[in-house]
């Protein structure tokens, strides 16, 4: 069968369409308006979902802008005040694992866990304190830039139906003494330095029994030890 030259592109396929029926060119015209709204409802499906990506993108952006989460405002101060020759950055990653995979080892990652005193405000107004605010590290120094992977681990609302997993609220003085000591892990670990450990001054605090089976640490099995003690 021979085939028809090529009419190929725009014109071509619109062509088509509109003279499958010999109605005239009324449908050839409504066909070619119908193609245009349904054009210009595929551009503006794109422009919403291209919207919402960059709205999302920048909400992202957002909780790693310095003066909007304390604790990347406190990280930021606390390396520039290190005047290391790296960029270091810090990022949260609530998916952190507990331990390092052979691959991650090999690419320079390190863990750090360690805790901190925090409380928990849950929505349906019952709070509660907590020397089990067990917060996860991964770092590391690659080519000049460092990045530290932090995920704080939340505890679930033992007075909820369905328990909401919350994040710890902690206080700016508490959250320079985490970074003290992954800054300390950091120099010893990524630069070779020779450091004495930061001794942990542990400090009785009156809290509620800590409550086991609500701590995503404990699930995970990283929570702290020692009970109601923090420095
Ligand atoms: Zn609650
Ligand atoms: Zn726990």
């Amino acid at each position: 069968m021979k085939r028809h030259p090529a009419s190929t592109g725009k014109e071509g396929r619109e062509r088509e369409g509109g003279c499958i029926s010999k109605s005239g060119e009324l449908f050839f015209r409504t066909n070619t308006q119908i193609c245009s709204i349904a054009k210009a409802i595929y551009f503006l499906t794109k422009l919403l979902l291209c919207a919402g990506g960059i709205y999302c993108q920048s909400e992202r952006k957002m909780s790693r802008v310095p003066g909007k989460n304390p604790w990347i405002d406190l990280f930021t101060k606390r390396v520039e005040e290190m005047e290391f020759e790296a960029r270091w950055t810090l990022n949260f990653n609530y998916s952190l694992c507990p331990v390092l995979d052979g691959e991650q080892r090999r690419e320079g990652w390190k863990i750090y866990k360690t805790s901190a005193f925090g409380r928990f405000d849950c929505r349906c107004s019952n709070s509660w304190s907590s020397a089990h605010v067990v917060i996860l590290f991964h770092y590391r120094l690659r080519k000049k830039r460092g990045l530290v992977l932090i995920r704080l681990l939340r505890q679930g609302c033992r007075d909820c139906w369905d328990s909401p997993e919350l994040k710890p609220q902690v206080t700016h003085p508490q959250i320079q003494k985490v970074f003290d000591r992954l800054i300390q892990k950091i120099c010893k670990n990524c630069y070779g330095e020779t450091v004495e450990e930061i001794e942990r001054v542990l400090e009785h605090r009156k809290t509620k029994p800590h409550e086991t089976s609500f701590c995503e640490a404990c699930k995970l099995g990283i929570c702290r030890n020692q009970a109601d003690a923090v420095n």
